[in-house]
C-alpha cells in the first residue's frame, strides 16, 4: 500500500513539472546555446571603420578542409580617403553551408579576426545548393553573433581599422589594376576584372615568345653574352658532346666487317635479308641526305648551339645506319658459313 502512495505521488509530480524538453521547431520555444557553441561559420564587422575585418587574404580559404569557401579580394576605397587602415578588402566570399563541417579551422587561421563560429545552426533549406551564403548573409550572421555575446576581437590593436595618427597613408589611390581603358580595378564589374586579366596573360605570352625568338637568334660573341646565354650554350655544347661520344662508342664496339657473299650462292632468306638490309641503308641515306640538306655545312665555329647538336645527332644517326649495315652483313655471312 506503502509503495503504491509513493508511484502515485512520483507519477502526479511529474506529470505536473515543467517540460524539459523544447517544442520544435518553434523558435521562442528554443533552449538557448552556451556561448561556446559552434555554429556556422560567419564573418564579423568593424563598426568603427563601417566595413568588414576581412581583408580577402584567402588563408582560411586554402585551409577549409572541405573547400567550401571562395573569396575575392579588393583594393579598398577607404584606405585612399584615409579613413581604414584596410588596405585590401574583401569584395565578395562565399560559403557553401552545406558542405562546412563546423571544424573552426577557419577561425584558427585568420589573423584578422574577421571570421568566428557563429550560433547559427539552423538553415535547413529544399535546394541542394539553398546553403550557399554570400558576402552579405555572412556579414548578417556575424553582426546577429557579435550583438549576442558583445564580440570583441583578439587583437583589437593589430586588427583595428581606424587610422593610427600619423601613420603613413597608404597609396591606395594607385589602382593595382586598369583596363585599356584605365579603369581601377575596384570599379571594375567581375566580366571587366576577367577581361583585363585575360589581356595582361595575353601581352606577357606575347613577351614570352618574342624572348625565346630573341633566344632563337645567332649566338653573339661570348664577351657580349649574359649569363644566362653562356650557360644555355654550355649546355648545348655538352649534349653535342654527348651526343658524338655515344656514337663514337657504337662505332667501337661493333666488330670488323665480314666478306660479301655472291648473290647467286645465297639462299632464298638470305637474298630477302639482304634485300631488307639495302632498303634500310637507303632510308638512311635518304634521312642523312634530308638533315645535310636542311642544315648547310657552316664552319663549326659559325654555327648556333642549336646547329651544333642538330649535326651531331645526322652524324650519330648515320653511324648507326652504318653499323645496323654491318649487322645484316655480318648475320649473312653467318647463314652462308653454317649452311657450307
Ligand atoms: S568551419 Fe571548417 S569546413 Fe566550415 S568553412 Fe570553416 S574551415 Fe571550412
Ligand atoms: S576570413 Fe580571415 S583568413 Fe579568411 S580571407 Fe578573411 S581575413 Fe583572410
Amino acid at each position: 500500500m506503502v509503495g503504491f502512495l509513493k508511484g502515485l505521488i512520483l507519477t502526479l509530480r511529474t506529470a505536473l513539472r515543467r517540460p524539459v524538453t523544447a517544442q520544435y521547431p518553434e523558435p521562442e520555444k528554443r533552449q538557448p546555446v552556451q556561448d561556446r557553441f559552434m555554429g556556422f561559420p560567419a564573418l564579423t564587422w568593424d563598426y568603427e571603420v563601417v566595413e568588414p575585418y576581412c581583408t580577402g587574404c584567402m588563408v582560411c580559404i586554402r585551409e577549409c578542409p572541405t573547400q567550401c569557401m571562395s573569396a575575392e579580394m579588393t583594393d579598398n576605397p577607404k584606405a585612399a580617403e584615409g579613413t581604414s587602415s584596410r588596405r585590401k578588402i574583401i569584395e565578395t566570399f562565399e560559403i557553401n553551408l552545406g558542405r562546412c563541417i563546423l571544424c573552426g579551422i577557419c577561425v584558427d587561421v585568420c589573423n584578422f579576426d574577421a571570421i568566428e563560429m557563429s550560433h547559427e545552426h539552423e538553415l535547413s533549406k529544399y535546394e541542394r545548393n539553398g546553403n550557399r551564403a554570400d558576402l552579405d548573409r555572412l556579414l548578417e550572421l556575424g553582426r546577429e553573433y557579435q550583438d549576442k555575446v558583445s564580440w570583441k576581437p583578439t587583437q583589437p590593436e593589430k586588427n583595428s581599422g581606424v587610422p593610427k595618427p600619423g601613420a603613413k597613408r597608404p597609396a591606395a589611390a594607385k589602382p593595382a589594376v586598369a583596363d585599356a581603358e584605365g579603369k581601377p580595378s575596384s570599379e571594375m564589374t567581375k566580366e571587366e576584372r576577367l577581361a583585363a586579366a585575360r589581356a595582361r596573360a595575353a601581352a606577357k605570352k606575347r613577351a614570352q615568345a618574342s624572348d625565346d625568338a630573341v633566344a632563337e637568334d645567332p649566338p653573339v660573341a661570348k664577351g657580349d653574352m649574359s649569363p644566362e646565354d653562356r650557360v644555355a650554350a654550355a649546355r648545348a655544347r655538352a649534349a653535342a658532346k654527348k651526343q658524338a661520344q655515344a656514337a663514337d662508342d657504337a662505332v667501337a664496339e661493333a666488330p670488323p666487317d665480314a666478306p660479301a657473299k655472291a648473290k647467286s650462292d645465297m639462299s632464298p632468306e638470305e637474298r630477302v635479308a639482304a634485300a631488307r638490309a639495302r632498303a634500310a641503308v637507303k632510308k638512311q641515306a635518304q634521312a642523312s641526305g634530308d638533315v645535310a640538306a636542311e642544315a648547310p655545312p657552316v664552319a663549326k665555329g659559325d654555327m648556333t648551339p642549336e646547329d651544333r647538336v642538330a649535326a651531331a645527332r645526322a652524324r650519330a644517326a648515320a653511324k648507326k645506319q652504318a653499323s645496323s649495315e654491318f649487322d645484316a652483313k655480318a648475320e649473312e655471312n653467318t647463314r652462308e658459313g653454317v649452311t657450307d
